[in-house]
């Protein structure tokens, strides 16, 4: 399975990292690797000492498709929960600086924790999804899915242009304001409304 992550989704967070507001989807990926199941720890890399959480909605893909015309998107899944992509900022912005691929900072090693899912009925989407990241207790990091710039039925026409979606493949599908460094010891807990499907502690 892959992770294909959206960047730069949400305007507030945009403008917080002062990135331009695209105008198609900003679009990279992780290896399975990366992935963390809901309450493992996660360890801080050596390689970095500027570690941010980005809180995200996460949705699974239940189907073989390529070429997904929007209009057909919502076939294509049926659950999802929450995740954090979790990005050393200092060596993606000296990736950046440089113009070379940001994975190194994105894709390591257990940074994508993933929640425990959601399964939708067949009457709901993901167009006003409200989530939350605290950490030790309080509220760093809220959103709702109706502010994303691009809708997840957008981003699953847009990626499905470019590689073939599988089964169990996993869209991360970008983080809104409020992004900032963890530290040892911290405990990142991500709700979806109140229900909470994700606690990780930092190590
Ligand atoms: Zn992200």
């Amino acid at each position: 399975m892959k992770i294909i992550c959206i960047g730069r989704n949400y305007v507030d967070h945009a403008k917080e990292l002062n990135n331009a507001i695209p105008d198609e989807p900003v679009v990279f990926m992780k290896p399975d690797s990366a992935i963390l199941q809901s309450t493992k720890p996660f360890f801080i890399p050596s390689f970095s000492q500027d570690v941010h959480h980005e809180l995200e909605v996460v949705v699974k893909i239940k189907k073989v498709g390529k070429h997904i015309q929007k209009k057909f998107a919502r076939k294509y899944y049926d659950s999802f929960t929450v995740g954090i992509d979790f990005t050393a900022r200092d060596l993606q912005s000296q990736l950046k600086s440089k113009g070379l691929p940001w994975e190194k900072a994105k894709a390591f090693d257990g940074s994508a924790p993933v929640g425990k899912f959601i399964k939708l009925k067949e009457s709901e989407n993901l167009d006003n999804v409200s989530f939350s990241l605290t950490n030790n207790g309080e509220v760093v990091q809220s959103g709702n899915t109706k502010d994303m710039l691009f809708s997840v039925d957008t981003i699953i026409e847009h990626v499905s242009k470019y590689y073939t979606l599988k089964i169990g493949d996993l869209i991360f599908t970008g983080t809104p304001a409020g992004v900032s460094k963890v530290a040892i010891g911290d405990v990142l807990e991500a709700k979806v409304g109140s229900q909470s499907l994700l606690t990780i502690p930092v190590k």
